[in-house]
């Protein structure tokens, strides 16, 4: 493969740094990854990555980007002990959706496995095998704290850091550097003492707070391997409860657009009981809390759109959630990432000349599906405030009936699940095939009265 420089440097070792620095590992000699945090030896939450101690979900899009980078990584989860769906059996999920409960007998032939491993599991044989790769390094211990660049700023040249321990400033020099430090990402604001225009945000304020709990269940005392209610109208809680490694269970709850959120696990108890049918009530009952309650808050999903900037520095990109953080509840965060990690790589197989106006456009793709689907989502909910354009509103109607269709027929339950899994595009929902089991499945179910924020009028 062409070697398009000496050194890149990546700012983040969560899950996008990670899969940024195996792609980037592939074009550059070295591979630097630079962290906050020391690489942990074993499998645990990092400081850095705060939500790492909520329930996450790796859909089976980004799963198989992370297989494709890692080799045989998804066999090694599973050898480890992370639980695995891979009959398809409808029995072993249980899911509720804008108020529509998925079909829960049969199989779905056609589905990809899905793996269930913890955030921390997960990130741990990440970066292992990450930290395989020769030309890779990861430093922990290190604060970004700034950009340098050429003396006409037209290039990034490398980075500033700050040891943790130590209080010694460092450059570090680069020929790329990708930034994949999050959500609190300052690149606009180190775009701005460059010269450039920081990027505009598109964002939707969803006020989530989510609390979790690790719990000790009775063995088969839960059949499935997930649980997950999502906010429905008139009722903005989430409740999900996953089967992870080695029998451990983590419950997470969350309060969305002012609803309360849960204290302490006597709450998020009082919210699960309300959602979940009398067989998981019945296990929460007698589960025994493990470790203290973690909270977390996410105020909206955003987007900073760096594939709309017109002047941006060469030898430098944005990644994840540093571009795109969404609301969590509908888990597309590090699938996005991994589909970042994609683009990244496709634009480099293609040499840098111009790659980051090439990347952020290619990326901005994968992104903008995901955001519409969970935007959308979103403003199904009156309860939601934003603007519900016309198309908007068509979407919104459309999600419906197919989830009306869910409750009752695999096939389209199954397409479902491989559109939000990042498998497939929205688009295959609405093959004439898929259309007419929507459509019979509605006409053979009595419709409730609409909502007016529903309605097309007006
Ligand atoms: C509560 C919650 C639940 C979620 N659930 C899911 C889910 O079920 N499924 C899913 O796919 N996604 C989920 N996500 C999203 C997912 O966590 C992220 O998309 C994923 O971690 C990828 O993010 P990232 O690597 O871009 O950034 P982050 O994970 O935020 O990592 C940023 C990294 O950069 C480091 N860093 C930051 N600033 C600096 C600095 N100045 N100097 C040095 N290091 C720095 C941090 O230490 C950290 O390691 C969830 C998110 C939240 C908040």
């Amino acid at each position: 493969m062409a070697v398009l420089g000496e050194r890149a440097v990546v700012l983040g070792s969560s899950m996008a740094g990670m899969l940024a620095a195996r792609v980037a590992a592939e074009h550059y000699r070295t591979v630097t990854v630079i962290d906050r945090d020391m690489p942990p030896a074993q499998p645990l939450n990092r400081r850095g990555v705060p939500q790492g101690r909520h329930g996450h979900v790796l859909q089976a899009g980004g799963a198989a980007v992370v297989d494709e980078l890692f080799p045989g990584i998804l066999a090694e989860l599973a050898a480890d002990g992370s639980p695995v769906w891979d009959d398809g059996d409808l029995a072993r999920v249980l899911l509720e959706y804008g108020g529509h409960t998925f079909v829960r007998s049969g199989r779905m032939a056609g589905l990809t496995a899905s793996y269930l491993p913890s955030r921390a599991f997960l990130d741990w044989h990440v970066l292992q095998r990450l930290s395989m790769l020769p030309n890779v390094t990861v430093l922990g211990g290190h604060d970004v704290v700034g950009l340098t660049s050429s003396q006409d700023s037209r290039r990034v040249t490398g980075v500033l850091l700050a040891g943790r321990d130590v209080a010694t400033n460092s450059v570090l020099g680069a020929d790329l550097v990708i930034d994949a430090t999050g959500r609190g990402s300052r690149v606009p604001f180190f775009l701005e003492q460059l010269g450039f225009d920081p990027p505009t945000e598109d964002e939707l304020v969803v006020n989530l707070a989510y609390t979790s709990q690790w719990l000790q269940v009775a063995p088969g005392a839960i059949a499935e391997h997930m649980v997950a209610m999502f906010p429905r109208p008139g009722d903005l809680s989430t409740v999900a409860l996953i089967g992870h490694e080695n029998g451990s269970w983590l419950m997470t709850v969350g309060a969305m657009a002012g609803q309360q959120p849960a204290d302490s696990f006597a709450d998020m108890l009082v919210i699960a009981l309300r959602r979940v049918p009398a067989h998981i009530r019945a296990a929460l009952l007698d589960a025994e809390p493990v470790g203290k309650t973690a909270h977390y808050r996410v105020p909206s999903s955003r987007w900073r759109r760096y594939d709309r900037l017109v002047r941006f520095p060469d030898g430098l990109v944005v990644t994840g959630d540093a571009v795109c953080s969404f609301n969590p509840i509908y888990g597309q965060g590090m699938s996005v990432a991994a589909l970042d990690a994609v683009a990244l790589r496709r634009c480099l197989h293609r040499g840098d000349r111009d790659l980051p106006h090439r990347f952020h456009q290619a990326s901005a793709k994968a992104i903008a599906v995901a955001w519409r689907s969970a935007v959308n989502a979103d403003l199904a909910l009156p309860e939601v405030a934003g603007q519900r354009p016309i198309g908007t509103r068509l979407s919104i109607r459309f999600l419906d009936r197919v989830l009306t269709a869910i409750e009752t027929d695999q096939v389209v339950a199954e397409q479902f699940f491989r559109v939000t899994g990042m498998l497939d595009a929205p688009t295959r929902l609405m093959r004439p095939s898929i259309l007419a089991r929507v459509l019979r499945a509605n006409l053979a179910r009595p419709r409730p009265v609409e909502q007016p924020e529903l309605s097309l009028a007006g």
